[in-house]
């Protein structure tokens, strides 16, 4: 007799590893599959590496460049796809995917804020689309759970629509960050620019495993003492703890299996390295292996009951995907800070510097466009002076410019919300398989009208902005990056009380399979303008309690 566990999970980054994590506390048996290797955060990723000791100054090499998305250097290389074996058609789509342990929670940048009331609540705002079947009040405990387990830096700021966390200390702004600060409270108080919230342990916090961080500024590669979250660093040590979790790298699941009563029982998965297929048996199987993927994997589970996808009886599976569209990004000197001194401004972790919430059609409203963006960004020098090649001339005298305006540099970047359309969607293509012979994911998405909109504003309010602080602007993007370039991919599977527009259930449970769950950011309504992983990892805890306490009943015997 196979071994059967209380729970499968697949996937073990963000959602899939805080699911596993959390039923782990809760007593449950958990089996966690995780399609790529399990590799160690301190030793396999060069972390300390200097850009010169690479052949190509941390770049990856140029013969490779079709091998890699475009994230991808020589320090975070070990955990990515190689794209050539996981291939993907239809429309221009960037889909970055880590494959290993903790997935692209070793990467992610870090940035954590909470949904506001308004974005569960935004079609009742503006009437288009569909409310969350949850409200923030719903979520708001286990934002809070969340926080105090993985730690968030930050200030709290009062501000209506992003709620404030419970904050660790913050990382100062730099000189330019203050400038530039001060000028925007001068010139648009409905603008504030506050301190990036980011989940890094920039204090001790009781019960968290790693270290608190040593300000090297290398996240991005991975943070060698887990001080910033990564599922691998921080939440996986917490469920082996427990004794309760079997973790089984290397696994790429394939499809979910259904019994003769249609109840979920278990999940064909492939080797990554020998290709053979195995058999992982569960009570409840739980799907958190990035938006997308848990989409492919439903759709590729469509069996004789489920022909277009497993559970898919409201025909909502695929469609409604979101994100967010990155429209413009500024680069400019602050000409009052030239001459000063420079320091190592970017020893930093990810996530800090500056965060301009969004301003628009919160009190006003645009006659343009609906829903509204925000801006990450930061200032000061940093490791390598990239705003030099903006600076003309050579030699001495350019030397010389570039030193004078080391300290002055400051970025911003946009983040604007894409609306949710049945028409942005993906499908299984009929014929391409990826290096596994897995069915691959074929894209219909594109930028709608709103969102271009949208766009057009940005690019407006950045130079506004720049122009109002006297920032001397050196270099500006005006175009949209391709969908996909935001990295937070959501709705394909989104959650609704009403089973004929929805997939899941307000607890992220199939309307139409009681042990199946997704925990991941498929079941997002809409996207917000707000980066979205610490709602990913609350809505998380929030499903795996769920799962617990109906097991607890008897629910899923
Ligand atoms: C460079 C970068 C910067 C980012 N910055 C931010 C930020 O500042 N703030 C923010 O909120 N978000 C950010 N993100 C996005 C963030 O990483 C994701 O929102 C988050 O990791 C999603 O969690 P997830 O568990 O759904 O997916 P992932 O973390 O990708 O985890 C999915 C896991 O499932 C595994 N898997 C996939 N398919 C299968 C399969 N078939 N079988 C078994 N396992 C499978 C993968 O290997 C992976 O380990 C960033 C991402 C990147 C790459
Ligand atoms: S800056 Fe801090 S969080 Fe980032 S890699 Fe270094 S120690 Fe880790």
């Amino acid at each position: 007799m196979p071994q059967v566990y209380d729970a499968v999970v697949v996937g073990s980054g963000a959602a899939g590893g805080m699911a596993a994590t959390e039923l782990c506390l809760k007593g449950v048996k958990v089996l966690l599959l995780e399609a790529g290797p399990k590799l160690d955060i301190a030793t396999d990723f060069h972390h300390h590496v200097k850009p010169y000791e690479f052949p190509f100054r941390g770049r990856i090499r140029p013969r490779e460049q079709d091998k890699y998305n475009y994230v991808v250097n020589a320090w975070n290389k070990p955990s990515f796809i190689n794209e050539l074996d996981h291939p993907y058609t239809g429309k221009k789509f960037a889909w970055v995917r880590a494959r290993a342990v903790g997935g692209k929670s070793l990467h992610w940048g870090l940035v954590a804020l909470r949904f506001s009331p308004r974005d569960f609540k935004a079609a009742s705002h503006d009437g288009y689309g569909d409310d969350w079947p949850i409200s923030y009040e719903d979520v708001e405990p286990y934002y809070s759970r969340v926080e105090r387990m993985i730690g968030v830096c930050g200030t709290t700021e009062h501000l209506e629509n992003n709620p404030d966390s419970h904050f660790l200390k913050p990382v100062p702004f730099t000189c330019p960050e203050a400038v530039f600060e001060s000028s925007m409270r001068h010139h648009f108080p409905d603008r504030p620019v506050i301190h990036g919230r980011s989940a890094t342990a920039t204090e001790p916090v009781p019960g968290r495993p790693g270290l608190p961080c040593h300000y090297c500024g290398h996240c991005g590669r991975v943070c060698n003492v887990a001080a910033s979250f990564s599922s691998a660093g921080v939440l996986l040590p917490i469920a082996e703890k427990t004794g309760n979790l079997t973790l089984r790298p290397n696994a790429v699941a394939w499809k979910v299996v259904t019994d003769q009563n249609g109840k979920a029982k278990s999940v064909l998965f492939l080797d990554r390295q020998t290709r053979q297929p195995e058999e992982a048996f569960g009570k409840v199987i739980v799907l958190g292996a990035g938006c997308l993927e848990s989409t492919r994997i439903l759709l590729n589970s469509s069996n004789e009951h489920w022909p277009n996808g497993l559970g898919n009886a409201s025909g909502v599976l695929g469609k409604y995907f979101c994100e967010q569209i990155m429209a413009g990004s500024i680069t400019g000197l602050v000409p009052t800070l030239k001459g000063r001194k420079s320091f190592a401004d970017d020893a930093r972790p990810d996530g800090t510097g500056i965060y301009i919430p969004r301003f628009r059609n919160l009190k006003e409203k645009q006659s343009t466009f609906i829903r509204g963006y925000g801006f990450e960004g930061g200032g000061g020098s940093s490791e390598f002076p990239g705003f030099a090649r903006k600076i003309p001339g050579f030699g001495a005298r350019f030397k010389d410019e570039v030193k004078k305006n080391y300290a002055t540099v400051i970025s911003i970047g946009s983040f604007g919300e894409i609306l949710p359309r049945a028409e942005n969607y993906v499908e299984i293509d009929p014929v391409v398989r990826d290096a596994w012979g897995v069915p691959v994911l074929k894209f219909n998405i594109e930028f709608g009208s709103n969102d271009l909109a949208m766009a057009k504003d940005m690019v407006e309010t950045q130079r506004e902005m720049f122009h109002a602080a006297g920032i001397e602007v050196l270099n500006e993007r005006t175009e949209p990056l391709p969908p996909g370039w935001s990295i937070h991919e959501e709705g394909t599977a989104r959650m609704g009380d009403d089973p004929k527009k929805s997939f899941l259930t307000r607890f992220n449970q199939s309307h139409e399979i009681k042990n199946l769950f997704v925990a991941d950011a498929a079941a997002f309504l809409n996207a917000s303008e707000k980066n979205p992983t610490l709602t990913i990892l609350s809505l998380s805890m929030r499903a795996a309690d769920y799962i617990a306490d109906e097991m607890k009943r008897g629910a899923f015997a």
